[in-house]
């Protein structure tokens, strides 16, 4: 299996001088929000393994599922529309939504779209989108279903590579990062990293800021995806069939790092201090990061970076800015300017 190649990569790493400046570390930011414009963020690096796979089963039709803002949602809908393939989304609303910022593109690239509320969400969405499934099939559809944040076995896969790809600007650049910090929100972006780091020996230390949920959570996602991977990377050549069971056999949930103590009051809902925070981001470097992920997981770096606190180790320390921007429009009217 190869895989597709929509996003623009590598892309760039930039250092954040003043911000550096400010805390005395070195912080760089990589530029995975520039990864395109319509499929912009994180998320495409995932799709371009999980749609292959997609097309190499002959499916055309993509059936996914996220907040009513979701990044991956529009992504996903975005890469379905480039590639001549219908799209459906599963969103999580409890009423008719605004029609606005990822959801307006949704609409605006041809989803098909079904909502479901919180409960259903959380306890029925793989239900709920086999469904879906079936209901096209019936049509004469092929649909393929790539679950939420596309954090599973394939879709890691982008991050694995993202990590090869930050080594190599690293000797470049002549850099070494020791700390790689990314915004948590399903698990499969730090998985794909952490599993790189393993298995080639980088030596870093890579951490998710959780922006739902809890460090044990993820933790248990993080290896389980991380082990579905495996198998791939058998099939791409990375690994011996040997060295996969070896990693499968070692790999457990403590491997993978997670701040907890950043999700504030909930998913997708933001504390005055963390827009704040964007604001202040904003202007000092202009970099605008997200309401949902990256300004949660900044506002932990700046947390964590005053004396004592958890990255007072760490001299070099990459952010990969994972992208967001359309979610931070529909807070537009009342962002405290
Ligand atoms: C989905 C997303 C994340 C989190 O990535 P996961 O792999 O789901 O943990 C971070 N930032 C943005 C902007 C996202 O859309």
């Amino acid at each position: 299996m190869k895989k597709l190649t929509l996003a623009n990569l590598p892309t760039r790493i930039q250092r954040l001088s003043r911000w550096s400046d400010e805390c005395g570390r070195n912080i760089y930011v990589k530029r995975d929000d520039q990864t395109g414009s319509e499929w912009s963020g994180n998320k495409i690096r995932k799709l371009e393994f999980a749609v292959q796979e997609a097309l190499s089963k002959g499916c055309d039709l993509l059936i996914t599922c996220g907040g009513i803002q979701s990044n991956h949602c529009r992504a996903t809908v975005s890469v379905a529309a480039r590639l001549g393939l219908k799209s459906a989304v599963l969103l999580r609303i409890s009423e008719e939504p605004p029609v606005e910022g990822n959801y307006f593109l949704d609409r605006l690239m041809g989803a098909d779209v079904r909502f479901c509320n919180r409960d259903e969400y959380r306890e029925h969405r793989g239900e709920i989108m086999q469904e879906m499934a079936d209901g096209y099939a019936a049509r004469g559809f092929r649909p393929y279903i790539i679950p939420e944040g596309a954090s599973f076995g394939v879709g890691t896969l982008g991050y694995y590579y993202a990590m090869k790809e930050i080594v190599a600007q690293e000797r470049e650049m002549g850099i070494k990062f020791d700390t790689v910090v990314v915004a948590t929100g399903s698990g499969g972006t730090l998985a794909g990293l952490q599993l790189s780091n393993i298995i080639w020996g980088y030596g870093k230390r890579v951490i998710g800021v959780c922006v739902c949920d809890d460090a044990a959570y993820f933790q248990d996602i993080a290896a389980r995806i991380s082990c579905d991977a495996l198998p791939y990377l058998v099939e791409q050549g990375e690994i011996s069939k040997e060295q996969a069971a070896q990693i499968a056999a070692a790999l457990k949930p403590s491997d993978f790092e997670l701040f907890e103590e950043y999700v504030g009051i909930g998913y997708a809902l933001s504390r005055p201090e963390e827009l704040e925070h964007i604001k202040r981001m904003a202007r000092l470097e202009g970099v605008v990061f997200d309401p949902v992920y990256t300004g949660k997981a900044t506002y932990g770096m700046v947390n964590e970076l005053i004396s004592g606190g958890r990255l007072s180790t760490s001299e070099n320390i990459l952010f990969i800015h994972t992208g967001g921007l359309f979610g931070l429009f529909p807070i537009s009217r009342t962002f405290p300017l």
